[in-house]
């Protein structure tokens, strides 16, 4: 069985103790690759590091978090701009970016310009977007809506919404839903929304070291984790844990995958 953990923070503190032990459980589970979009430039070196060093295991994104979008948000982006053209640092993906309104709405409109920069890079170095939306989806919509028809294609991470927002988001048609640990909670309602999202347009993911699924709940997450999401969709979706392995790892190959997009 192959698994992809599409959103995983390895490179945080949280994993500074411990990271052999982490990558060793994941590679136990069947993971065969996890991507670790960034958070902002004081996590570059790190995330730099555990690339290096779990080079064609764990893969980096560039970007600049939604969260930490403040005064200073043109020069971060001019710093982590600056890796993209960096021969040896293969980045696979513009992560992680978006919006985020649900701590913070002082810098609403710097977080759009910085989407939007973002957004550009995606396009003009042909790099799949990792998209991040917290309280924010009518306006995170509205930007998307203006790149419906350029070649974009990219993660609606952590998907939590509704079914109407499902079925907006599926539109823009090289993207895919990012589902983690929140599907086995007890008060999601993700079980029923997935009835009516294809299996086809679903990547799996652990959002590490937050988001942890039952039965880890409240503990620090990791991928290996992510056995207890997809034993949980295989039941949503009615079908085996080994179907599910499989169509979510090509989904997450095809959004990953180098030059343009899919046909
Ligand atoms: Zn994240």
């Amino acid at each position: 069985m192959e698994l992809i953990d599409t959103h995983s923070h390895l490179f945080v503190e949280e994993f500074s103790e411990d990271l052999p032990e982490v990558i060793a459980r994941a590679k136990e589970v069947g993971i065969s690759r996890i991507y670790m979009p960034n958070i902002d430039c004081s996590t570059v070196d790190s995330l730099l590091r555990v690339s290096k060093q779990y080079a064609g295991y764990c893969y980096p994104l560039i970007g600049l978090h939604p969260t930490s979008v403040n005064e200073t948000y043109l020069d971060e982006l001019n710093r982590l701009k600056a890796l993209l053209e960096e021969v040896s640092f293969p980045v696979v993906g513009i992560g992680e970016v978006g919006l985020d309104l649900y701590w913070d709405r002082t810098f609403r409109k710097e977080q759009e310009a910085a989407f939007r920069e973002q957004i550009a890079w995606a396009l003009s170095y042909d790099l799949p977007l990792v998209i991040h939306s917290r309280n924010a989806f009518d306006e995170l919509y509205s930007i998307m809506c203006d790149y419906q028809n350029l070649p974009l294609r990219g993660i609606f991470h952590s998907f939590t919404g509704s079914q109407e927002e499902a079925e907006k988001l599926l539109t823009f048609e090289y993207f895919m839903l990012g589902i983690n640990g929140v599907l086995t909670f007890k008060k999601s309602t993700l079980p029923e929304t997935l009835q009516r999202i294809p299996i086809e347009r679903i990547v799996l993911e652990t959002d590490s070291p937050y988001l942890a699924p039952v039965p880890c709940r409240g503990k620090r997450n990791e991928s290996s984790y992510l056995k207890h999401t997809l034993a949980r969709m295989a039941e949503v979706y009615g079908t085996t844990p080994e179907n599910v392995s499989q169509k979510t790892t090509e989904n997450a190959l095809k959004v990953f995958k180098k030059g343009k997009i899919m046909a």
